[in-house]
């Protein structure tokens, strides 16, 4: 209870009294979770289940990844194995390119999307040959399609290559507060609503996504971060609310490399065959977050009452020492 009001004293936004607030996790199915993606999942949930709010889960599986089923079902059983439940069904975003495609249309009829005939080779060439947009994120699309002239554009056509769409922005500077690192700005350029070869783009999709299932607390990885202008922008276009976000640092090798594969034992299922059980990856996970005392057995429902935002460090994690390779 001492949590419960603790918490609410710290709310600066009227709006996270809403009762209809949502949190979610959306991880891509390519594989098992690894401890990072777990460690966000078990932020996300908590987020939303400290203040008693729906939690959903969505597969972003836009690329129809390979062995999808096999490894959504991997990644539903490792987040229960942690003590994760969600509400409602799993929703697929293979399931949902005619919203997305509906999404692109309403943005044309505004005449907000163009298409676009470069390959990523003449991309790179023309950033390196032009200033770009001089807000945009790195890499930023130099512009290159937005104006053809229309014997131009039809010449491109007749090459055979099928266009991108993308968004015509309007090259501005995109605010949002973030929960754990603060106010953040930043510039957006024309990105890709829907891939040459037809597949929506990742950035449209999340703004949809968020905004049909009411999802109003984001959670995810500070890989994210400099996306989220792009988000913010596309929300104010479609008429979708922004909602609050919660950009986590994410876990990080000895070696100063992300958390992967190559770092030894990081999944659930390898970690088992190592003899590190679940309950000590929650234990990890607990005190990483600094919500539970280093080596301290805790059980995901007892941090609902320790959760403070506010308060999870802001630095990026280490791994644990039960990742190290045996031989390394
Ligand atoms: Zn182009």
């Amino acid at each position: 209870m001492q949590g419960a009001l603790g918490r609410r004293r710290v709310r600066r936004c009227p709006a996270r009294h809403d009762v209809h607030m949502t949190g979610r996790f959306a991880p891509s199915p390519t594989g098992e979770l690894h401890l990072g993606n777990l460690r966000t999942a078990v932020v996300a949930w908590l987020s939303a289940r400290a203040d008693r709010r729906p939690f959903l889960v969505r597969m972003e599986d836009l690329d129809r990844v390979q062995a999808r089923p096999k490894h959504e079902a991997a990644q539903l059983r490792d987040m229960a194995a942690l003590g994760l439940d969600w509400d409602g069904d799993v929703v697929r975003q293979s399931e949902r390119f005619d919203l997305y495609d509906a999404a692109i249309d309403r943005l044309a009829a505004a005449g907000s999307v163009y298409e676009c005939f470069c390959s990523r080779r003449e991309i790179r060439n023309d950033i390196e040959a032009a200033s770009s947009a001089p807000h945009g994120p790195p890499g930023s699309y130099p512009g290159t399609c937005r104006d053809l002239s229309l014997s131009a554009r039809a010449a491109r056509r007749a090459s055979g290559r099928p266009p991108a769409l993308r968004l015509r922005t309007d090259h501005g500077i995109y605010d949002f507060v973030d929960r754990l690192v603060g106010p953040q700005s930043g510039g957006v350029d024309d990105f890709v609503l829907r891939r040459n070869d037809g597949v929506p783009a990742y950035n449209l999709a999340v703004v949809v996504d968020d905004g049909l299932q009411g999802v109003t607390d984001v959670v995810r990885g500070d890989d994210l971060l400099p996306s989220t202008p792009r988000h913010v922008m596309l929300q104010q276009m479609l008429g979708i609310e922004t909602p609050s976000y919660l950009h986590l640092p994410l876990v990080f090798g000895r070696d100063g490399e992300r958390l992967a594969k190559s770092h030894g034992a990081t999944t659930l299922g390898e970690l088992r065959d190592a003899g590190v059980s679940s309950t000590a990856v929650m234990s990890w996970i607990g005190s990483s977050l600094e919500l539970a005392a280093p080596g301290e057995t805790v059980a995901v429902g007892d941090l609902v009452d320790r959760f403070d935002p506010a308060a999870l460090p802001r630095d990026i994690a280490l791994a644990p020492d039960f990742v190290l390779r045996p031989e390394a």
